[in-house]
């Protein structure tokens, strides 16, 4: 039986066309199904309605086994060093010049299966995944190690060698963005790849298979496995053949990628996990433009962000000012269809995180907080919610301590800088801040003792591929994008060459 094709008619106002995504795994440069006879299929629902787009082909452990071994083979034979950096960067630039193309499409795919308004999927993800492989194509032909010595008697030198076939493994929340993140400094470092997408959004990762295979990327260099993560995912951290695994996804799953890939062959490992961001708004800031980045912190992308600010600290100076004109842009939020132009939000992305945010959002209320606006379900059908502000919050609250990833944000007060900063650190994770202040010398004070991977001064949630992402503490292990992230995928290699005779105390022959 020949792997399914899902066939889908979009109408809207950035894009009229037919699409067709092949969604069998895709191993080896073929798009199949398992070889497992238990293999089932998961459902994966339109988060706008409720209701089923498609039945996904699983794959499973022995798919993996397979997948594994095409990009073995693919790295020993035709990619790694058998193929020079610079044309790795040309079959990337190919990449980026069909993901632009086609952005209309992954914008529409994107906003299908994750309920990302297309304008964002278009302008932001579609853009910068484009735009990360555009960069990594840049770095293909610029990896090379260190001469360290080279006198008359020596040669040492370092080489920087592709780490081999590696894991990858993504979530929900940006499908396609993830997808270019762990592949592109993958693919321009040399090596081959087995990447599951999450189970939520598998369209746009099958759409990618399409362009790979356009733009010349050669089979089995880049293998995708659909699937659940404790079989598909678990397999991938658990297994005794793959040199590296790379994940993004909760703190509670990293964790369990961290053990099994310790279990197994203690494979190298990358975590981008979970995040509590922490943004300050001192009385200094320029207001309004402090009320809209919080505002964009929290609600872009419906709060499921891992840098999200979802934790605000006003100074109590314009505390008062601040919450009035926050409720204003809150109210504001345009949620409704993904499709419709004026949209900024759409639904979150599955009853089970439609049920997670609504948990909270009571434990909130019973913990004694004070929601002032939203709080209740938008509309009848789909996993829609109200943006949500709490107020009245104190530390220790579960709101104020646990990632919800949604449109729920906690604002609190604070009078002094040091205050803040111990509030601002109180927590297990440590991915982004933010600080909003006029005073450039306090800014710079404030950046530099916060716990987190990133901090955005008067800004916030600016990606660029150029510029390393990642965590302190629970918030994950290494950096992604940026230079930092070829390192993640490349092995040194010392080379010590001897250029006279034997040195050493055994005696002469
Ligand atoms: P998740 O941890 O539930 O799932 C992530 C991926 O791991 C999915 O593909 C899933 O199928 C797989 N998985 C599940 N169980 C597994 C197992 N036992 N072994 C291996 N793989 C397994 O996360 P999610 O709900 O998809 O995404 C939301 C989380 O991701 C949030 O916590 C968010 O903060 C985090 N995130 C972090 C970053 C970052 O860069 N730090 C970026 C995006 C999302």
């Amino acid at each position: 039986m020949s792997a399914p094709v899902f066939k889908h008619t979009f109408d809207h106002a950035g894009y009229k066309g037919t699409v067709e995504v092949p969604v069998g795994l895709y191993i080896d440069g073929k798009w199949v199904n398992s070889v497992d006879k238990n293999a089932k299929t998961i459902p994966v629902v339109n988060p706008s309605t409720g209701e089923k787009l498609l039945d996904l082909p699983e794959g499973l452990e022995a798919d993996v086994e397979l997948a594994i071994t095409a990009a073995r083979k693919a790295f020993n034979e035709v990619w790694g060093l058998n193929t020079p950096g610079f044309k790795r960067g040309e079959v990337l630039i190919k990449v980026a010049e069909l993901m632009e193309r086609d952005a209309d499409i992954l914008a529409s795919l994107e906003a299908l299966d994750n309920g990302k308004t297309f304008g964002a999927a278009k302008g932001f993800d579609a853009a910068e995944a484009a735009a990360c492989f555009r960069y990594y194509a840049g770095w293909a032909d610029k990896v090379h190690g260190k001469v360290i010595e080279q006198s008359n008697d020596k040669l040492t030198f370092t080489r920087h060698e592709p780490v081999g076939v590696c894991g990858q493994i993504i979530p929900w929340n940006f499908p396609l963005l993830m997808f270019a993140w762990k592949l592109a400094p993958a693919l321009a470092s040399g090596c081959t790849i087995v990447i599951k997408p999450s189970e939520l959004t598998p369209l746009t990762a099958c759409y990618m298979t399409k362009i790979l295979k356009e733009a010349g990327i050669p089979d089995g260099v880049v293998n995708v496995v659909n699937g659940y993560g404790p079989t598909v995912g678990n397999a991938l951290s658990g297994s005794n053949t793959i040199d590296k695994v790379a994940f993004t996804g909760s703190t509670a799953v990293g964790r369990k990628v961290m053990e099994s890939a310790a279990k197994s062959n203690l494979k190298k490992v990358t975590l981008e996990l979970g995040g509590k961001g922490a943004n300050i708004i001192f009385d200094d800031c320029n207001l309004d433009d402090a009320v809209r980045y919080a505002a964009q912190g929290i609600f872009f992308n419906h709060g499921q962000t891992c840098c999200a600010g979802s934790r605000i600290y006003v100074q109590r100076g314009i505390y008062d000012e601040f919450v009035k004109k926050f409720v204003q842009v809150t109210k504001k939020v345009q949620v409704g269809d993904p499709f419709a132009p004026d949209t900024f939000q759409g639904p979150q992305v599955s009853q089970t995180q439609y049920d997670r945010i609504m948990n909270y959002v009571e434990c909130g209320k019973q913990e004694g907080a004070n929601v002032i606006t939203g709080g209740v379900r938008h509309g009848k059908t789909g996993f829609f919610i109200e943006p949500t502000v709490f107020t009245n919050v104190k530390p220790g609250m579960k709101i104020v301590e646990e990632e919800i990833f949604g449109p729920v944000v906690v604002v609190a007060v604070f009078d002094t800088e040091d205050e803040v900063i111990a509030a601002a650190n109180d927590s297990i994770y440590g991915l982004a801040s933010g600080v909003f202040s006029q005073n450039i010398t306090k800014a710079h004070r404030v950046a530099a003792r916060l716990h987190a991977g990133t901090v955005w001064v008067n800004c916030y949630n600016e990606l660029h591929s150029q510029v390393p992402f990642g965590g302190f503490k629970s918030s994950g292990i290494g950096r992604e994008l940026g230079e930092y992230a070829m390192e993640n995928y490349t092995e040194i290699k010392a080379v010590h060459v001897r250029l006279t005779g034997y040195v050493g105390p055994v005696p002469p022959l």
